[in-house]
């Protein structure tokens, strides 16, 4: 059978990127940091191996952008249209692309998790049954265990 790709891209359709696995894990994050990078009421972010991910067409700009803890991201945008695409963290860097999940042509991962609800709009209301917690939770209570050695042997590599 023949791998599935998930496809997506900026709105320019400049920088195309497509995906070969599922995210391990998504997040619905609430925070306002989240919240300003977006300009919308949440970021939804797939965290997937970096290596999972390739452009198709196009290229992306790195750009630094500050974050919650200080040690700051690398935001990936269509140089043209600035539209992101996915963000790396220090902790992780190259190894884990926190894609926004927005920008594939079919959006069908759903959270496994929505997080920092003390922060979330007070207009959302969350009863479809997806856990949430108000800052974080703890990762070995939450994650499969598949993708909890997706995500070290990404960092081993
Ligand atoms: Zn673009
Ligand atoms: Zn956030």
């Amino acid at each position: 059978m023949a791998q599935e790709l998930y496809q997506g891209g900026c709105t320019c359709g400049q920088a195309r990127y497509q995906m070969s696995r599922k995210p391990m894990y998504v997040h619905c994050c609430h925070c306002s940091w989240c919240r300003k990078e977006s300009g919308a009421a949440f970021g939804l972010n797939g965290m997937v191996e970096g290596n999972a991910v390739e452009m198709i067409s196009g290229q992306v700009e790195m750009i630094d952008t500050p974050t919650a803890s200080g040690r700051g991201q690398t935001i990936s945008r269509c140089p043209k249209c600035q539209v992101a695409l996915w963000g790396n963290f220090s902790k992780a860097a190259q190894a884990i692309h926190f894609v926004r999940l927005g920008t594939l042509d079919e959006p069908r991962f759903a959270p496994d998790a929505h997080i920092f609800t003390s922060t979330k709009l007070p207009w959302i209301n969350l009863d479809d049954g997806i856990p949430s917690f108000r800052e974080f939770y703890v990762k070995s209570e939450m994650w499969s265990r598949e993708s909890i050695e997706r995500y070290d042997d990404a960092l081993r590599k």
